[in-house]
C-alpha cells in the first residue's frame, strides 16, 4: 500500500474536479433557491466560508428540504467529495479501498465508490 493517496490524481486533475463538484454545488444550489450562481472566484475561497456556512446551518437544511431528493443527494455527495479532499482521500473507493479511476471521476467527480463496487450494487 503507498501512503501517497492522494496522487493518485495530478494536481491539475483535482484541481480540475474540484471546480466541477463547486460549480455542480452552485448550480443545485442556484436551481433550489432561484438564484444565480455564486461567481467561480468566490467559491475558490471557500475554506474561508466554513464559518460562514456552518452559521447559516439553518437556512441549508431549508434549503435542502426544498429540493428535489435527488439534488438534495448529490449535494450531500458532493460536500463529502469536498471534504475527502482536504483530508487527502478524494479518490479512494468508500467500499473496498482502491483508487477510483480517474475516468469515472470525470464523469462523475462526487462518486463514492470505484466501478466494481457500484456494479455490485447495483446488480
Ligand atoms: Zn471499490
Amino acid at each position: 500500500m503507498t501512503d501517497k493517496v492522494d496522487k493518485i490524481l495530478d494536481d491539475e486533475l483535482l484541481a480540475k474536479l474540484k471546480d466541477d463538484l463547486l460549480r455542480k454545488r452552485a448550480e443545485i444550489l442556484a436551481t433550489s433557491t432561484g438564484t444565480r450562481p455564486l461567481p467561480a472566484s468566490m467559491d475558490v475561497n471557500s475554506r474561508q466560508g466554513d464559518l460562514a456556512d456552518q452559521a447559516s446551518g439553518n437556512n441549508e437544511v431549508h434549503i435542502q428540504l426544498k429540493l428535489k431528493q435527488t439534488d438534495a443527494k448529490i449535494l450531500q455527495a458532493i460536500e463529502e467529495a469536498l471534504h475527502r479532499m482536504e483530508r487527502g482521500v478524494y479518490a479512494i473507493c468508500r467500499d473496498c479501498g482502491d483508487p477510483i479511476a480517474p475516468a469515472r471521476l470525470e464523469a462523475i467527480p462526487w462518486t463514492r465508490v470505484c466501478i466494481s463496487c457500484k456494479q455490485k450494487q447495483t446488480a
